[in-house]
């Protein structure tokens, strides 16, 4: 299939206005695109980047007509954007990835379903309709487990862990309080990984496939917390690794940037825990080590342009700066401590307003082996720890 290629001075829209979104309209401009934003936070990050921003609800309009009105093509920063408003732009222009995949993945049960139907390793898991369910499904799944909602979760938000019977009562309560906002659910087998790994996947409209290394994940609380890239996992991990996140974005006929997040467990299986049809945090490093960034690759994917080299050439480690750590690190002496450290590259959001868990920044670590890239990450994160020990005056 010849994909008709949008070419620079078009205009991108981008739904959503985080950092994912500005990064991708920083990609986007220096390859002489320009960017129309569409968030109804006006702080955003992305707004920052744009040529042209929109703060009105997602549902007006009057707004949808004069974005859709600019842009030659559309992308999202991130999977809870309205599938209906990605399916109305649809009709009048490009969407990449389409509105029928962003429905599948929205919806945890459907994505893992998805997978399931296509004999795709996910974690045990089994769909709630009603908060009256859970204890059957408790049954089914077995202690411990986890509960999220089927939709709108992120960062751990939404996740409801079950360690004992007496938790099930609590969490039945819990999710009817939280009907108004959701109406399904999903139990999963709450999985004793030995790692958390993930794979970026760039598709094209062609069905071509580039994949990233394998890169591993830890996370504090459901947020990510570092990346080491690559992973320190066997040739043959890795080799698995990529080529089920591959089969996983080739089943969804995805085209765009995903991804793929897999559980690796003590008895070397890997379970697909779940798939985000967008660049990642666990992909960042790719800005700073990789020879074109995940954002790179979702600038060309949208746009229909050959895509990108893969090709990492030094291994690397990204730490996040959450809520207040941000500031803590970035003031006084500790900001010329923290750029002093070996390798280090800073990125910050802008974001002006700081609450507890909002990703403010992140730092890549450059180094010419995985242990020298990983250790003054580990310096970083001490530090982190120290700060948040030290009560609050
Ligand atoms: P999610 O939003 O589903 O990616 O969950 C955020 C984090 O919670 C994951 O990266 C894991 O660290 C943890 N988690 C989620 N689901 C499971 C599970 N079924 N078993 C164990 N840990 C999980």
């Amino acid at each position: 299939m010849t994909d008709v290629t949008v070419e620079p001075g078009s205009i991108l829209g981008v739904l959503g206005g985080g950092q994912l979104g500005a990064m991708f309209a920083a990609a986007a401009r220096r390859l002489g695109y320009r960017i129309a934003v569409w968030d109804q936070d006006p702080d955003a990050p992305a707004h920052r980047q744009s040529d042209h921003s929109f703060t009105a609800a997602f549902s007006d309009l009057p707004t949808r007509k004069h974005f859709s009105s600019l842009v030659q093509a559309v992308t999202f920063e991130w999977e809870n954007v309205p599938s209906d408003l990605c399916e109305w732009l649809e009709e009048r222009h490009r969407v990449r990835p389409s509105s029928a995949v962003l429905r599948i993945i929205q919806d945890r049960v459907d994505q893992k379903q998805c997978l399931q139907s296509h004999h795709l390793p996910v974690v045990p898991f089994v769909a709630i309709g009603a908060p009256d369910q859970l204890m059957d499904a408790v049954k089914r799944i077995g202690i411990p487990s986890l509960c999220k909602t089927a939709t709108s979760g992120y960062d751990g938000k939404g996740q409801w862990p079950i360690r004992q019977n007496s938790d099930v009562d609590e969490v039945a309560r819990t999710l009817r309080t939280s009907e108004r906002s959701a109406s399904r659910w999903i139990l999963e087998q709450l999985v004793a990984f030995e790692r958390e790994l993930s794979v970026l996947v760039v598709r094209g409209a062609n069905g071509e496939c580039r994949t990233y290394p394998v890169v591993e994940n830890r996370h504090e609380r459901g947020i990510l917390r570092m990346t080491l890239a690559p992973a320190p996992v066997s040739v043959q991990v890795t080799a698995r690794a990529s080529d089920l996140a591959r089969q996983a974005v080739d089943v969804l006929k995805g085209v765009g940037v995903f991804c793929v997040e897999l559980f690796h467990t003590a008895d070397d299986r890997l379970l697909i825990n779940e798939i985000a049809p967008r660049p990642h945090n666990s992909g960042h490093y790719t800005l700073d080590a990789c020879t074109v960034s995940q954002f790179e690759q979702q600038v060309r994917a949208v746009c229909g342009a050959p895509l990108g080299e893969v090709r990492q050439w030094s291994p690397a480690a990204m730490v996040n700066l959450i809520g207040a750590e941000m500031q803590a690190v970035t003031s006084g002496q500790a900001f010329k401590d923290l750029l002093s450290l070996p390798g280090a590259v800073l990125h910050l959001y802008g974001k002006t307003v700081v609450r507890a868990g909002r990703k403010m920044g992140h730092v890549t670590f450059l180094g010419e082996t995985r242990e020298a890239a990983a250790e003054p990450a580990h310096r970083l994160l001490a530090r982190l720890a120290a700060l948040s020990a030290v009560p609050p005056a």
